[in-house]
């Protein structure tokens, strides 16, 4: 990533322990996407919280926010909704790649960005559903049975598809 919306310079926070920061950033996450949700490129995330300076580290505690596009699992539709998720991640000096579980300090400055992507991801949807009693695409013809009523919904669908659902 070239540039990030979500750089901090953190020589304000100080090392003092319990010393605090505001933050309150908007801007561009690239690639946050599963299989049948998404935010759309171009799309700006947002983030809310404080940075607090704590014994080895930065503690950020705040919530990340953005609009995602999710694709109904059965009838395929799109929609858009808010996402929204809390986060709480400690970002180290001494910090080790493998261990995985916290972020980087690189200098003066913290990069909130990997933090929010790696939050907005696994709070997208698995498996969205436009509606828990979304009728689905006809097996027949392809009709969005929420729509029209194509005939076929009880002579022509293999009764092994409806399993099939259940078990998606
Ligand atoms: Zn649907
Ligand atoms: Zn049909």
């Amino acid at each position: 990533m070239a540039r990030s919306d979500f750089k901090v310079s953190v020589t304000r926070l100080g090392k003092t322990p319990g010393s605090r920061l505001e933050v309150d950033l908007s801007g561009e996450i690239s690639e946050v996407f599963v299989s049948s949700a998404w935010v759309e490129k171009g799309t700006f995330s947002h983030l809310r919280g404080y940075l607090e300076a704590v014994h080895g580290g930065i503690l950020f505690t705040g919530v990340a926010e953005a609009e995602m596009t999710t694709e109904c699992r059965r009838c395929l539709r799109q929609s858009k909704s808010q996402l929204k998720v809390e986060i709480c991640e400690l970002f180290e000096e001494n910090y080790q790649e493998d261990e995985g579980d916290t972020y980087p300090i690189k200098g003066e400055f913290v990069d909130l960005g990997e933090m929010v992507r790696d939050a907005l991801i696994l709070a997208l949807p698995p498996a969205p559903l436009c509606g828990a009693d979304c009728k689905g695409l006809c097996q027949v013809c392809g009709a969005n049975l929420n729509e029209v009523d194509c005939g076929h919904r009880d002579d022509g669908i293999d009764p092994r598809f409806r399993i099939l659902d259940q078990l998606r």
